[in-house]
């Protein structure tokens, strides 16, 4: 297979992405998190943020993760992926350029299954970077991974549904701009095993809708928040059904495609990043007569971060191509692929980074500890390693069984 070169529109994005996060991005990654501590509060807006991404909309860096020319930049896979990739080098990038997840699948929902009034009361602040939302599928009563036991009830009443469960990990919903929920869950648990479930978009301050709690991730208080939240004799509309009853699994899986893949791609570029950092550091700091950089250890785990990096890429290139060519259905296999791939070569990058600074690493004066710990969850989140190598494997065997 063939992938082809970046098209002249992505190449000057990046060209303009790079000047924007040199410029900045990087100079105000200190400042965001003065601004966060000072406020005493792990889920407050740093106005910072606000300043950047004002300017970035302003020089049209945004939206760039929509491929829908109405909606959003318009990019191919394949065009977005060095742009994502420079996004993931910092924290703070991907809400800069309103890029972030779970925001972009959930733009991305909304884009292809919302109506028009949801399209105008949520797609439209969502896409001006005014609002942000949460995805609630996880449950902590049944093992989430397989979707197929997600419990919480969704009850038709007349012209709507009573919505009753208990969901973890929306993540974003601690946001003090989170305003929708789109919910997962079943409308009728007697249908074929794929078409019990459903999707709903649920205002936030809906009553019976109740954040119990922020989850700490190994002990951070993620400033998105990953929350508990309870929904109790919820009432919603039958016109907030994405898509129609039935849909929800489709629609996750329409959902996850793309949000994988994103997070592929912001991956290689924090991998990117702590290899510069890991150089950086090995050059400057001498041990028992010679720098880190002369020991041949050392020069290894480089080395070979460079080589894990670039496979990284390639593959996820080539998951992003054919999404773009033969569709997201065809390219599951790819896509499961970087989905265990990618984090786990940026933890293993990461560990050596850290090794590198020795306790200075572990610290939060530099960025390895909390990227470390967040591209941690993403063995997890949106689906763990196993599920993805279950799926690979079983393509395999397919391929190769007896006639
Ligand atoms: C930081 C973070 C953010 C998240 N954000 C969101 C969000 O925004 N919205 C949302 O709905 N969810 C979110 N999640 C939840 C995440 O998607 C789930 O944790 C994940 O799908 C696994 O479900 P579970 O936790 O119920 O694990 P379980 O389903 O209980 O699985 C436990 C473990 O079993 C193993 N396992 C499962 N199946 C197999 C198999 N076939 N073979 C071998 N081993 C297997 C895996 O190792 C798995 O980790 C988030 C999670 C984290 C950590």
């Amino acid at each position: 297979m063939t992938i082809p070169a970046f098209s002249k529109e992505s190449n000057d994005y990046r060209a303009s992405l790079i000047e924007f996060m040199d410029t900045h991005v990087y100079p105000a990654e200190s400042v965001y998190h003065e601004q966060l501590v000072a406020s005493g509060n792990p889920h407050f807006q740093p106005p910072i943020l606000e300043e950047l991404k004002a300017q970035a909309r302003e020089r049209g860096l945004w939206n760039l993760f929509l491929p829908y020319p109405e909606w959003g930049a318009g990019l191919s896979n394949l065009d977005y992926a060095p742009l994502a990739e420079i996004m993931g080098r910092s924290e703070i990038a991907p809400e800069v350029f309103n890029c972030n997840a779970p925001d972009t699948g959930n733009m991305e929902v909304l884009t292809l299954f919302g109506t028009d009034e949801h399209k105008e009361r949520w797609l439209k602040p969502l896409l001006a970077g005014e609002i942000r939302s949460a995805f609630a599928m996880t449950e902590p009563a049944v093992a989430s991974s397989d979707a197929t036991n997600i419990e919480m009830s969704m009850r038709r009443d007349g012209d709507s549904y009573i919505l009753n469960g208990r969901k973890w990990f929306a993540s974003n919903a601690m946001h003090p701009n989170c305003k929708v929920l789109i919910v997962m869950g079943k409308t009728d648990p007697e249908a074929a095993t794929h078409r019990q479930q459903s999707m709903m978009v649920v205002p936030i301050d809906a009553p019976g809708v109740t954040v119990v709690r922020n989850l700490p991730v190994f002990g951070y208080q993620d400033r998105e928040g990953h929350a508990e939240i309870t929904f109790e004799d919820v009432r919603v509309p039958a016109a907030d059904v994405l898509a129609g009853e039935g849909e929800g699994f489709a629609i996750a899986q329409a959902r996850l495609g793309p949000g994988r893949i994103h997070h592929c791609m912001r991956t290689v570029g924090i991998a990117e990043r702590s290899l510069e950092l890991m150089c950086k550091r090995a050059n400057e700091r001498v041990t028992f007569g010679k720098p880190l950089a002369a020991r041949a250890n050392i020069q290894d785990w480089i080395a070979e971060s460079r080589i894990e990096i670039e496979m990284v890429r390639l593959l996820t290139l080539k998951a992003a191509h054919m999404m773009d060519t033969v569709g997201n259905k065809a390219a599951a296999t790819e896509i499961a692929a970087i989905k265990v791939a990618g984090p786990q070569m940026a933890l293993k990058l990461i560990d050596r980074a850290i090794q590198v600074y020795g306790g200075a690493g572990v610290t939060d004066d530099f960025p390895l500890a909390s990227a470390y710990a967040h591209l941690r969850t993403l063995r997890l989140a949106d689906g763990p390693d196993e599920v993805h190598k279950r799926s690979i494997a079983r393509w395999e065997l397919r391929r190769h069984a007896p006639a």
